[in-house]
């Protein structure tokens, strides 16, 4: 029988099934007391003032750099190497992503390279905890406060890790998780601000909902608003996964211990490294490394052709057709662009089985002595 073995898979249970059928037995589908208990124990889990549940990460980020008033003319720091959503909420408000390189090892914005790209026009420092992985925010709340900086973190890929006692998504101005299905956990589609900032929390819950005052009618609109909203069936499945998502971060913790054990020691393949400071990584993907000579396209192919779900994680976003466009060009950051060239997601889900990842293991060795 032929193999196939996803790059991600979402975990649900009867208990998810059965939450949602509920909902919709209730009648209640939109504005009801699913997203108030969703947007409690998001507060609860990360002691944040405010949750603010919305339909995906990406609106997210977008009602936050509103809600900052960063705009035409502002400049807004942040990193190439991440889902494009991060940098597309910049210029969906005309504002303009200044890329800062990234650190070779953990793959998020080398810090050291932020101060030399503030300009009088930077509002913002947009940082992303990639793969999972919490960025340094000591030091990027340090600079921050020095130039007077908002700081917004991107989180979607981070929910529950912990560096220096830290939360990921709770140490900046604001952060935001996301729940698309290949997250640590899922709403189907989702995302939640926390903060705790009273009025970006309020500006956030009025433009997630057509500009509405909180406690307005339903027809008065107060400013420019959007359906950005969360139904209560998306709520619903995210709060038993909430619940479960301790259970989730350690079974993906396993399954990263075992690609290490798996993987270690094979010539020209760099595996993930977690900083010291990181006391719980909540993995996202597992993405390895093919040094030169080896090709990872090659490599890719092969995998592909032997039912192993992989893929480049990221293709640079200032490489990006439409970004090109803007001006952003080949050898604006170099490190950015050597890694996005070697990177590879492997199959990782919290099911993923010993044999199926020895299985994954024995192909990528075939794979390195072949290309
Ligand atoms: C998943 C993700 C988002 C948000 O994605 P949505 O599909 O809009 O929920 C934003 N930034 C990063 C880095 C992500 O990985």
């Amino acid at each position: 029988m032929e193999r196939k073995i996803p790059l991600a898979r979402p975990d649900i249970t009867e208990a998810e099934i059965e939450a949602v059928v509920e909902v919709l037995r209730s009648g209640v589908l939109s504005i009801g007391p699913r997203v108030q208990e969703f947007e409690e124990r998001i507060k609860k889990f990360t002691g944040r003032r405010h949750a603010v549940a919305v339909n995906s990460g990406t609106s997210g980020l977008h009602l936050l750099i509103r809600a900052y008033g960063i705009g035409e003319g502002d400049e807004v720091i942040t990193t190439s190497f991440s889902f494009v959503a991060s940098a597309n909420c910049i210029l969906f408000e005309r504002a303009k992503p200044v890329f800062v390189d990234i650190d070779p090892s953990t793959y998020n914005l080398d810090v050291s390279l932020i101060e030399e790209k503030i300009t009088p026009r930077t509002k913002a420092i947009l940082p992303v905890d990639v793969f999972g992985q919490p960025v340094d925010m000591e030091a990027i709340m340090e600079i921050a406060r020095r130039y007077g900086l908002v700081v917004i973190e991107d989180s979607c890929e981070a929910i529950g890790s912990k560096r220096r006692g830290k939360l990921a998504g709770t140490a900046g101005d604001a952060g935001v998780y996301a729940f698309y299905p290949n997250k640590q956990m899922t709403t189907a589609e989702g995302g939640v601000i926390v903060t705790d900032d009273d009025r970006v929390a309020e500006l956030c819950r009025s433009m997630r909902s057509q500009g509405r005052a909180v406690t307005g009618t339903w027809l008065h609109h107060e400013r420019l608003g959007y359906n950005y909203r969360m139904s209560e069936l998306h709520a619903a499945l995210g709060v038993v996964q909430l619940k479960r998502l301790p259970e989730f971060i350690r079974r993906r913790q396993e399954v990263a211990n075992r690609y290490r054990e798996l993987l270690a020691g094979v010539e020209g393949v760099v595996l993930p490294a977690v900083a010291e400071d990181v006391e719980v990584m909540s993995w996202f993907v597992y993405v390895v490394r093919f040094l030169p000579p080896l090709n990872r396209d090659r490599i890719m192919e092969y995998l592909l052709s032997r039912g192993i779900e992989c893929k480049p994680y990221f293709p640079p976003i200032h490489l990006q057709p439409f970004y090109r466009e803007l001006g952003y060009r080949e050898g604006d950051l170099p490190v950015t662009e050597e890694v996005a060239r070697q990177t590879l997601a492997l199959p990782f889900y919290n099911h993923l089985t010993r044999e199926e990842q020895e299985y994954v293991a024995e192909e990528v060795k075939k794979a390195v002595s072949l290309c």
